[in-house]
């Protein structure tokens, strides 16, 4: 579990407003939930058989005994909170959340225990429609973050509760005679969860599975259909995808739709966002059968991509530098200035919003003050003195150019810096 401290905290407020933006947009709303659920409800509805319910949760005993689980992903919460507020009952929803999920992994860059996800998902649509806008809703996010070249969407069908059933008999004819061959793992998947050995990282297995009987091959016709018509508005939207037999996703719940956004520019830990159709999951949980399909992207990685596509680390066309932690820097030159210097500070944050204005405290001499200042990365200083005062005007220095020292009104100070249209608010709000 990591700090996240505030140069990458900068990045990482800029990358997640970017992306809730595009959410809004496609009017997901927003619901919060719980960090603690009750051990069942992944076990149920991640699925007993999946390395997160086998060996990643954070359990704990409540007081009363009852066993609660450190939230490792989000859907299972989101269906329980949905269920357990009738919202699921005879309408729609498209909703989305954000915040940490718990697995006990072998941490590495791009893996934590602790780390974020952004999820969104679709409640009472069968699709693919629905399945497609959650694409798209994720295309939109690499447009948005100028990494759409550095991303590859991988989609698969794994076709209805039936097919899945057959699949898993004759994967596990084929695998059972070869059982010597099979790493640990996947031999322990063999009894439980034989479909998820498609998943396995181990070379030799997956050679062994080149000629294993294959998913495709099983489809039903009415999951053809849906995969069809999926594939269809992936062209008419001209959505570059490879299709991915082997992608089978990591948990229990998916019918349907799968999909995976991977990226090579971050070594190992590649997927950046998974999602897919569950339509079998609302019922597992106890609802009423509801169709489903969500998404959810690891922020963490994200945040890595976008700091690794974007060096240096300056916002085309802004002023805004994640390297610093100001915008503007005001020097007060004597104490009996704070006041009026506050007030300064006061009607440029009201006339530039998002703009980020720090006043200088603690005193000192102008030197001093403008070494502070030149630290804070700020690109601006406002010197604020008596002569100033007495006119009702600031000195301005702009701190990374060569141009002279100026003397304005505070309101003149505003126009000149939205003239010189700086999209400032990109680190405080994500436009
Ligand atoms: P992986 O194959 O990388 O373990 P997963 O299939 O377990 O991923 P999901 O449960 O689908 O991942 O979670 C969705 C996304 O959350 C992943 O694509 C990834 O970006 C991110 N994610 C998952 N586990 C971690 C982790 N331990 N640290 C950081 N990000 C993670
Ligand atoms: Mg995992």
């Amino acid at each position: 579990m990591r700090d996240v401290l505030p140069e990458q905290a900068r990045q990482w407020h800029y990358v997640e407003n970017r992306l809730l933006k595009i959410l809004l947009g496609y009017a997901y709303e927003e619901i919060h939930l719980p960090l603690l659920e009750v051990t069942e409800l992944f076990s149920r509805g991640v699925g007993e058989a999946t390395d997160i319910v086998e060996k990643e949760m954070y359990n704990l005993a409540s007081r009363d005994g009852e066993s609660l689980t450190l939230r490792p992903e989000g859907t299972a919460g989101c269906v329980r909170a949905l269920q357990q507020h009738g919202l699921l009952f005879n309408q729609t929803q498209r909703v989305f959340y954000a915040g940490p999920m718990f697995r006990y992994e072998r941490p590495q860059k791009g893996r934590y225990r602790q780390f974020y996800q952004i999820g969104a998902e679709a409640f009472g649509f069968t699709g693919p429609d629905v399945d497609v806008e959650l694409i798209l809703m994720s295309r939109d996010f690499w447009r948005a973050l100028g990494v759409e070249d550095h991303v590859k969407l991988e989609i698969n069908t794994l076709g209805s509760g039936a097919t899945r059933a057959a699949y898993r008999e004759a994967l596990v004819d084929y695998l059972t005679p070869l059982k010597n061959e099979l790493d640990e793992a996947s031999l322990r998947r063999l009894d439980n969860n034989p479909i998820r050995i498609l998943d396995s990282k181990v070379p030799a297995t997956q050679a062994l599975l080149n000629d294993a009987p294959k998913l495709p091959d099983f489809i039903d016709a009415e999951s053809k259909a849906h995969y069809g018509e999926l594939i269809g508005l992936l062209d008419e939207f001209e959505v570059p995808y490879r299709e991915n037999p082997g992608l089978v996703r990591g948990l229990d719940y998916y019918t349907h739709t799968v999909f995976e956004w991977i990226t090579t520019s971050l070594g190992a830990q590649g997927t950046l966002c998974g999602g897919g159709r569950y339509n079998g999951l609302v019922e597992l949980l106890g609802g009423r059968p509801t169709p489903a399909a969500g998404f959810s992207l690891g922020l963490d990685r994200v945040v890595l991509l976008y700091g690794a596509v974007h060096v240096p680390q300056r916002l085309e066309g802004t002023e805004c530098d994640f390297a610093a932690a100001a915008d503007v820097y005001i020097c007060v030159m004597t104490p009996a200035l704070m006041v009026w210097a506050m007030r300064v500070a006061d009607q440029l944050r009201l006339g530039l919003p998002g703009l980020r204005i720090r006043i200088h405290a603690g005193g000192g001499k102008l030197k001093s003050q403008l070494k502070r200042a030149d630290a804070s990365g700020a690109f601006l200083a406002v010197l604020v003195g008596e002569q100033e005062r007495s006119k009702s005007q600031v000195s301005v220095k702009f701190l990374r150019e060569e141009t002279l020292q100026q003397l304005l009104s505070p309101e003149a100070l505003i126009e000149l810096l939205k003239n010189r249209a700086i999209a400032t608010t990109a680190v405080a709000d994500g436009t």
